[in-house]
């Protein structure tokens, strides 16, 4: 099954994830505004869509 993942090296920490509201399930998420996004594998389905939206290219969906 297809799931996403943050590649640490790359995320900005940007203060609005925007790839964070083209997930549908909400399964990718910021606790604190200073944390680099993670995301909760139980909700993703990988669709790929937070993939497109990333500017820094810092999320990747991989098999599992
Ligand atoms: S995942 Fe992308 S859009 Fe979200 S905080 Fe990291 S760099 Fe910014
Ligand atoms: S692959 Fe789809 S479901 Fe998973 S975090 Fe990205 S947008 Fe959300």
């Amino acid at each position: 099954m297809k799931k996403a993942g943050v590649d640490y090296s790359k995320c900005q920490i940007c203060s609005k994830c925007t790839a964070r509201k083209a997930c549908p399930t909400k399964a990718l998420f910021k606790i604190d505004e200073d944390e680099p996004a993670s995301v909760d594998i139980q909700l993703c389905y990988g669709c790929a869509k937070c993939t497109m939206e990333c500017p820094h290219n810092a999320i990747y969906v991989r098999e599992l």
